[in-house]
């Protein structure tokens, strides 16, 4: 007979963290304090938290034993060499500038490349990413394949690049004011969906073509290499490391969330090919991160990330980590609950337009789903929807995404199978009495990336 082998962690736990559980009236009391915000709930109150993978996850004990070999030192710390050196060899950048977490490498590069009024095609946006753009002047423009919008879709690569949709914007403004294309791997926002190794090539043609250079958001950059082995026939018979490096190859720049696929909990980089750019951060890293050798991490911070990074690309943790993932989705899928499709790689997305299609987006369908689910049963998730889209630069309005989702992210290495099992014994329970719930409105909103502060009411 053949079975399909088990994804079981090729790890087993040495230290346990406990686990508080709370009443359903603590929890009632808890999210209102919240202001009907997840991100804004004391972690205390949270029983199993999957809020974010973004610095969640537990290290190895090799990691921990690297944490004692710290070198403090302001310049130079060996650390930083080790690091440096783990970056060209796993991911093949000649130059890397470190930074407190991936938003800081986002700010010194959209600062060093971006003149105002440029244009940055990317593969659907990221609100860190995005906000740093317009910050520096330029205009977001997505270009992502039409699949990656619908929720109906099974396309296995619906991070993809729409090649026309990027030539027409190149042909309307010119690659004069295209400063690069922004490509994330395994795109967080369209839910963990992958890019595929045959149009990153095209899509490198296609840049080259014009002159056009290439930023990878590498944040994810493993588990879109684990996508590629096992939906791309040619590169089966490649390692996840094989996969990571090739795609890194492809790309000129990138900027790196260390708190994603790296395993650590605080820490970034920016990497690059061309020495001008190179300069250029090193100079601006010292202005808002910290010396050029440090970055915002210590010393112990980036050799747990310089052994993470190795640790990352090797296909056993991968097959786990997405493999847990693809578990707790399909778990759903058997109690008919809606999410998109394929399963992603860091997280399950619940489609709220079709678990609360009576509720209008000007009511916050997912934020109130995300609070729901959270007085449920204290499983904390979060808002992918309209509240994160925030408003348009020019007309002020709300902006209007497709998807509103809730996203449930799963940390690496750190709940069990049986976790799954409550999590989605809990989102069932939400989707029993769904036809109850109703939305949300605003007590107060932030100018920028509204949804980490943002504080509502209910309806009645
Ligand atoms: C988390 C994330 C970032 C920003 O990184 P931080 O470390 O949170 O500053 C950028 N891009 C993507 C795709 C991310 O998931």
């Amino acid at each position: 007979m053949h079975r399909e082998k088990s994804w079981a962690e090729p790890w087993k736990i040495k230290m346990v963290e406990h686990l508080r559980m709370t009443t359903k009236e603590d929890r009632i009391e808890a999210i209102k304090e919240a202001g009907y915000n997840t991100f804004l709930l004391k972690s205390k109150d949270v029983y199993i938290d999957l809020l974010t993978d973004s610095g969640t996850n537990a290290m190895s004990d090799v990691q921990w034993a690297g944490m004692m070999l710290g070198d403090e030192a302001y310049a130079g710390s060996r650390n930083f060499y080790h690091l440096e050196s783990a970056i060209q060899k796993y991911y093949s950048y000649k130059y890397v500038v470190p930074t407190h977490q991936g938003r800081g490498a986002e700010h010194i590069l959209s600062q060093t490349l971006i003149q105002e009024g440029d244009f940055i095609p990317g593969n659907m946006y990221f609100t860190t990413t995005r906000l740093h753009q317009e910050l520096a002047g330029g205009t977001f423009v997505d270009v992502i394949v039409d699949e990656a919008h619908d929720t109906e879709s099974e396309f296995p690569f619906k991070g993809n690049v729409d090649m026309n949709k990027l030539e027409d914007l190149i042909k309307r403004v010119g690659p004069d004011k295209i400063p690069y294309v922004c490509i994330a791997t395994s795109v967080n926002m369209a839910g963990g969906q992958p890019i595929s190794m045959a149009n990153l090539k095209e899509l490198r043609e296609l840049t080259n073509k014009y002159g056009i250079p290439i930023v990878h958001d590498m944040t994810r950059v493993a588990e879109n290499a684990w996508f590629i082995k096992v939906r791309e026939k040619e590169y089966e018979n490649h390692t996840v490391a094989q996969i990571v490096y090739e795609i890194c190859t492809l790309t000129d720049h990138a900027t790196m969330s260390a708190k994603k696929d790296p395993i650590v909990n605080i820490g970034g980089f920016l990497a690059t090919n061309d020495e001008e750019v190179y300069k250029k951060s090193q100079n601006m890293v010292v202005i808002y991160e910290g010396l050029h050798t440090y970055g915002g991490m210590a010393g112990r911070d980036m050799e747990a990330l310089s052994i993470g990074i190795e640790e990352s690309v090797q296909d056993a943790h991968i097959r786990a980590r997405v493999g847990q993932t693809t578990y707790l989705g399909e778990k759903l899928i058997d109690y008919g609950i809606p999410i998109i499709r394929p399963i992603g790689s860091h997280g399950v997305f619940l489609d709220v337009k079709k678990f609360l299609p009576h509720l209008s987006q000007d009511v916050f369908p997912a934020q109130t789903l995300a609070a729901e689910i959270y007085i449920q049963n204290g499983v904390r998730t979060m808002e992918r929807g309209i509240v994160s889209a925030g408003r348009n630069k020019e007309t002020g309005d709300h902006n209007r995404p497709n998807l509103e989702l809730v996203r449930i992210t799963i940390p690496r290495r750190v709940y069990t199978q049986a976790h799954m099992d409550v999590v989605a014994e809990c989102i069932d329970d939400v989707f029993e009495r769904r036809e109850k719930i109703k939305g949300l409105k605003f007590t107060y909103e932030p100018e920028h990336l509204r949804f980490f502060q943002a504080r509502f009411k209910t309806i009645d």
